[in-house]
């Protein structure tokens, strides 16, 4: 059976029978298809020096032995635009510049979701988001039967611990998760710095540093570019100046915009100044973030933990200022929401930057290949526990080779989409509307070309039928009760307020 069969029968109905007429290809297997037939164009929108240099054959043999512990950096709510490693113009983050000299640097990462729930679940399991819709009593956290990273590190040896400043990934209930569910694995999981700023969790996190023969995973969840935009009153602002009229304004409070655009609340009369004064509040929280990131650093230094671990940098999702008409996150799949940073820092590991596209599913199947050793070997993909993972390792780029090409995919509500670095098809499953952008030559995704690229448009529709077909595979019906189960779950408990 074609993929393109296999997505009719099995997923989208009728909008693949219409769009996928006069798509007669068919590929041998749905992991045949999971890779673009041809390398995709690195994107050179928004980032320095866009492309590395082509990568020397492996140097020598990788720091993975020397590495024992991790230290995985999220923060929430983080767009890579806005960073001037990925090409931002303002100096939001001079800490994690510099992290970034001494790390590989990936230009082009994207992130599984644009809603903490479900990308977090993604990015520590490297499943794809269908797999953590529509648990029992409407759930959050990691689901029994799918490991997360860490019990997969902890089932080693590992010390495992973690500090949150995220309502939502959290190991005991609370208002925003009644569940909890995050903290399976985990030795020690911190709820005290939930809704906090940034120095709380660095605060939490120094500790941990301090010596101790087990090696460490330590996971720690930053929330400072979360609205309401307001970093600390003693912090020295760098880019918001002055007193805008509106209260919310002045307070970075998106949530009247956000009831103006989904629940018909009154109009704010929100003005290009006052949308500006949100974003240079956003800038800041990043660059309070940042100036706690260097704290962070120096402890991880000092401690001499850098000599032995991996460092992971990531985020779980952007930030949307109406530049598609939307505001906060969870809305929609474009790249002001799902673009992500991600850095790995590796001791004795050549720092580069790699344009090829990556995913945050790559994350778990990267850690545990760089760790090395026999007992891992099962775990990557391919291997006894590491078939289910969706995400590949990113070891090679690790040890200066080149990457194959792979797809980028996303879920968030009715959306689905996969982009190839290149191009990105969007299909709305409520609608059944196909929309293709071109990234390179338009990277603000503003304009539908799908039209006018249909070899493309056919290739990338092959990719996004295969994967919806392997990971959602019933009717689309049941994806979007699914969905919709989980936005409500959410939007009961407060957290999509609006
Ligand atoms: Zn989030």
């Amino acid at each position: 059976m074609t993929v393109a069969r296999v997505a009719r029968a099995a997923l989208l109905g009728a909008a693949f029978l219409l769009a996928a007429a006069g798509c007669a290809r068919s590929r041998s297997s749905p992991g045949a298809a999971e890779r673009p037939a041809a390398p995709g164009t690195a994107r050179a929108s928004g980032a320095p020096a866009a492309a590395s240099p082509a990568p020397a054959k492996s140097q020598s043999s990788p720091a993975s032995p020397r590495a024992h512990s991790v230290i995985f950096i999220l923060v929430d709510t983080l767009r890579a635009d806005h960073l001037p490693l990925y090409g931002y113009g303002r100096d939001t983050s001079p800490n994690l510049a510099a992290l970034g000299r001494e790390s590989i640097v990936f230009l082009d990462a994207r992130s599984q979701a644009s809603c903490t729930f479900p990308s977090v679940n993604s990015m520590l399991t490297s499943r794809s988001a269908a797999a953590f819709l529509g648990q029992p009593g409407g759930a959050l956290g990691l689901p029994a039967g799918i490991p997360g990273l860490a019990e997969l590190l902890r089932a080693r040896g590992l010390h495992t611990a973690a500090v949150s400043a995220s309502p939502i990934v959290r190991r005991s209930p609370g208002r925003f998760n009644p569940g909890g569910g995050y903290g399976r694995g985990f030795d020690s999981f911190q709820e005290d710095c939930v809704w906090k700023s940034a120095d709380c969790v660095t605060d939490q996190a120094l500790p941990h540093l301090a010596h101790d023969p087990r090696p460490l995973f330590l996971y720690l969840h930053y929330l400072d570019p979360h609205g309401p935009y307001a970093p600390p009153a003693s912090y020295r602002r760098r880019f918001a100046r002055g007193q805008p009229a509106k209260a919310f304004v002045r307070q970075g409070d998106p949530n009247p915009i956000a009831a103006w655009l989904y629940k018909h609340g009154p109009d704010p009369h929100l003005t290009p100044a006052d949308l500006s004064y949100l974003v240079d509040l956003y800038d800041d929280e990043i660059s309070f973030f940042d100036s706690q990131l260097g704290r962070l650093l120096a402890g991880l230094r000092g401690s001499g933990l850098l000599d032995d671990a991996i460092v992971v940098f990531a985020a779980d999702h952007g930030e949307e200022f109406l530049e598609h008409g939307d505001v906060k996150h969870c809305h929609n799949l474009f790249d002001t929401t799902i673009r992500t940073p991600l850095l790995l820092r590796v001791p004795g590991a050549r720092p580069r930057r790699v344009a090829t596209p990556v995913e945050n599913l790559d994350i778990v199947p990267t850690v545990l290949e760089l760790l090395g050793g026999e007992r891992h070997e099962a775990l990557l993909p391919g291997g006894r526990e590491g078939a289910a993972f969706e995400g590949r390792s990113l070891r090679q780029a690790v040890l200066g080779n080149p990457l194959p090409p792979a797809w980028q995919r996303a879920a968030q509500g009715a959306l689905r989409s996969v982009a190839d670095g290149r191009w990105k098809l969007v299909l709305d499953l409520r609608t059944q509307r196909f929309a293709m952008y071109d990234l390179a030559a338009d990277p603000g995704e503003t304009r539908d070309v799908l039209a006018d690229h249909r070899r493309d448009f056919h290739r990338l529709h092959d990719a996004l039928g295969a994967w919806l077909a392997r990971t959602e595979g019933g009717p689309a019906a049941d994806s979007l009760r699914r969905a919709a189960e989980a936005d409500r779950r959410l939007r009961s408990v407060g957290y999509l307020d609006h």
